[in-house]
């Protein structure tokens, strides 16, 4: 498989580091609040890339933390404790926090078909590993004690700015968004591994290490679930594109100088989803949440089709309208399905074309419009129902739409027409305004579609014809 990678700037094939097995780490929620549709969308394309992979023959084992202490409402160590924010506007304890906003996390990821890692693990749950890596990090210089608490130096590893994404005034950019500059920093990059001196004196949860009483940084969480469950050489770490700095530098400088060698050869990073006024923010304007999309009515597969549409690199604009357009396309789709018979035998030399297409799109840069358009392609083929829906189910175990399964419903809201005494009334109707159509009376065609409507039918054109619904 062909990914961009943006340590290389370029698509890189692939490979595995050792024994054909395919690593891949993911930066998980913090959960102080519920994820916007946002952080959804990038762990609905670290999904598919998962499943992709999987369905390209690699072997794969992921892992996530899940961030449940030390994580800044800036990420240069600065502002708030997000978690202990989050208790204190609900007058909840940091761990209640912590469950409920779990929970809440992967509700929304079993709605939109996101399949939980292989392993998950709490920050909380690997404190000890976290100070072992620490204690390492002091003995071999690359870290310092400053004003009580442990610092990373970051003028220590050959090269720290390893994405180059970022100049010299961009770092400091990342700096400056607090409220202060730390005065312990030996570099104005440094970041803290280990707190003990905190302006929060409320910090709920704390713990016992040779650096004093205190709690982790964010970024050593990640270095340490990663190296513990998946060894010294991953293959491939997932997340946002606003991990790459300070997070994602930060993970590679303090997992390089622990372990002595290059760490993680594949970086993977999916653009934001914007709205149209910019940034997609928990707190200003309409928190936009996947139940919040349920309450106006959107199906949340709905939503993973409209993600699916656009290639994870390009950000993407949300609008109430994009999402009815993607809803009705669909919608669509699924009435198109539903349509479909099951006649015929498998047709494999028939099936080729379309599953090279769709391995294709996959294998380059996981290209999921072409991917779903494969499913669009299915549909036209000169192709028996059979093998037809054979294909959709296979394409579907990476794109898990669900979308044989929602054909399914909706042929059973179909069912009940069959024993409607006015069915064969409405279907001279539907052929009525199918004739009226093909003569270009659209009046006519609105006429009949109005009189089925205020007779309970709801009608779907599908390019295979009129699907109806009795209510
Ligand atoms: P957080 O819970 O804040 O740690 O973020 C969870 C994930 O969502 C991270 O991988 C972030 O990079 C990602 N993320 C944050 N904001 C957005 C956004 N607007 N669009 C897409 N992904 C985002
Ligand atoms: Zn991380």
């Amino acid at each position: 498989m062909l990914l961009y990678n943006t340590l290389t700037r370029t698509r890189d094939e692939l490979v595995p580091h050792e024994d054909g097995k395919i690593r891949m780490y993911t930066c998980g929620p913090t959960v102080y609040h519920f994820a916007h549709i946002g952080n959804l969308r990038t762990y609905m394309m670290e999904d598919v890339l998962e499943k992709a992979l999987r369905y390209l023959g690699y072997d794969v084992t992921r892992a996530m933390n899940i961030t449940d202490v030390g994580h800044l409402t800036s990420d240069a160590d600065e502002g708030e404790d997000k978690m202990v924010k989050g208790a204190k506007r609900e007058h909840k304890t940091v761990l209640e926090i912590a469950k409920q906003y779990t929970d809440a996390f992967f509700a929304d990821c079993e709605k939109l078909h996101i399949k939980k890692p292989d392993v998950v693990v709490p920050a909380t749950s690997e404190i000890s590993e976290f100070i072992r890596v620490i204690e390492r990090l002091i003995e071999t210089g690359y870290a310092y004690e400053a004003g009580g608490n442990i610092y990373f130096d970051t003028s220590k590893p050959k090269q720290y700015n390893v994405f180059h994404d970022f100049g010299e005034e961009d770092l400091e950019e990342g700096v400056r968004e607090g409220v202060g500059v730390d005065s312990n920093k030996r570099n104005k990059t440094d970041f803290v591994l280990w707190f003990t001196k905190s302006k929060f004196e409320d910090q709920e949860l704390k713990w016992e290490s040779p650096f004093g009483l205190g709690y982790p940084g964010w970024h050593i969480e990640c270095s340490c679930i990663s190296m513990k469950y998946l060894g010294e050489y991953l293959d491939l770490h997932c997340g946002g594109v606003d991990n790459i700095f300070p997070h994602h530098t930060n993970e590679i400088a303090q997992s390089e100088a622990y372990l002595g060698h290059p760490w993680c050869g594949a970086w993977f990073h999916v653009a934001h989803l914007n709205t149209a006024s910019g940034k997609m923010s928990k707190s200003k304007g309409e928190f936009l949440t996947l139940s919040l999309l349920e309450s106006k009515g959107y199906d949340p597969l709905a939503y993973r089709f409209f993600c699916l549409q656009s290639h994870y690199r390009k950000s993407l604009v949300f609008t109430y309208e994009n999402l009815d357009n993607a809803a009705g396309a669909y919608a669509k789709l699924v009435a198109r399905i539903a349509a479909l018979d099951s006649d015929g035998e498998y047709d494999e030399a028939g099936a080729k074309p379309y599953l090279d297409a769709f391995r294709s799109a996959l294998e380059n840069d996981l290209n999921t419009s072409l991917a779903v358009t494969a499913v669009y392609d299915v549909l036209k083929a000169p192709l028996n129902g059979k093998t037809k829906r054979d294909l959709i189910a296979k394409f579907d175990t990476v794109l898990s739409l669900g979308l044989l399964e929602a054909a399914e419903k909706v042929k059973e809201k179909e069912a009940p027409k069959a024993d409607d005494p006015r069915r064969a009334e409405i279907e001279k109707m539907i052929a009525a305004r199918a004739e009226a159509k093909k003569q270009k009376n659209y009046a006519e065609a609105d006429r009949i579609r109005a009189e089925l409507s205020a007779m309970g039918v709801t009608l779907t054109d599908t390019k295979d014809g009129t699907t109806y619904t009795i209510a």
